[in-house]
């Protein structure tokens, strides 16, 4: 999902408890840089805050809604009634008014990724991704053949995300920064030891697939593990 918020201590403690909540979390700090966002990484549904620094948070709504027909979510400090109809009528999906509480929040998100049908939405229950794995992001647990798996934080997120569209290929730097930090400058070798190590936990190192010179990916769950010619 997309947060569209200028305020580095309100969108830092609302991607860390999204994050925890199982949801991909990107932020934008301006109207702009949502725009361009939203037409390149394709969010499956945008928190907007309507007090930005460059565009009106209104113009970004209603250029987003005539681009897109992503859910959004409004998140504003203006609560009169006319804002409210005015955010709606721009397309806004829903509107929330600051201060509010984090679990209507997230109760908001899926409800309109609900509606929306939205892959966005984290899984409720356990998923099987083959091999003996399964993952339930809700429980925040991972078994191989009925038995729990310890796995660090790095692991289970990086194994979160592999398994988020299982087949298609995540490039070093999109794990790096979805998993890691939005400014990993460190070396790239810790992404390899911790999918080497996520791949002894499993059991079965052919679940996570390497794509030489590209990323990871995880092994599609009806695909042959042996068709990959790029695997190794
Ligand atoms: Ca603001």
């Amino acid at each position: 999902m997309l947060l569209v918020e200028d305020d580095d201590a309100i969108a830092e403690s609302l991607v860390r408890g999204l994050e925890r909540q199982g949801f991909e979390v990107r932020r934008e700090g301006t109207g702009e840089g949502a725009l361009r966002a939203l037409a390149a990484q394709r969010p499956e549904i945008v928190l907007l805050d309507l007090g930005l620094p460059d565009v009106d948070g209104y113009e970004v709504c209603r250029r987003m809604r005539r681009d897109s027909s992503v859910p959004i979510i409004v998140i504003t400090a203006r609560g009169d009634e006319i804002d409210r109809v005015l955010g709606l009528e721009l397309g806004a999906d829903d509107y929330l008014v600051k201060p509010f509480g984090f679990r209507e929040l997230v109760a908001r998100i899926r409800a309109v990724a609900r509606r929306a049908g939205g892959r966005d939405e984290p899984t409720e229950g356990p998923i099987d991704l083959g091999a003996g794995v399964v993952l339930d992001t809700r429980a925040h647990r991972v078994t191989v053949d009925g038995a729990e798996v310890a796995l660090t934080r790095k692991e289970f997120d990086l194994l979160v995300l592999l398994a988020s569209d299982p087949g298609a290929t995540r490039t070093r730097e999109e794990i790096l920064e979805r998993v890691w930090d939005a400014h990993w400058y460190g070396p790239t070798k810790t992404l390899d030891v911790h999918v080497a190590s996520l791949r002894r936990k499993l059991g079965d190192p052919t679940l996570i697939e390497t794509i030489r010179g590209v990323g990871f990916r995880l092994r599609s769950p009806d695909g042959d593990p042996h068709a990959a010619g790029t695997t190794s």
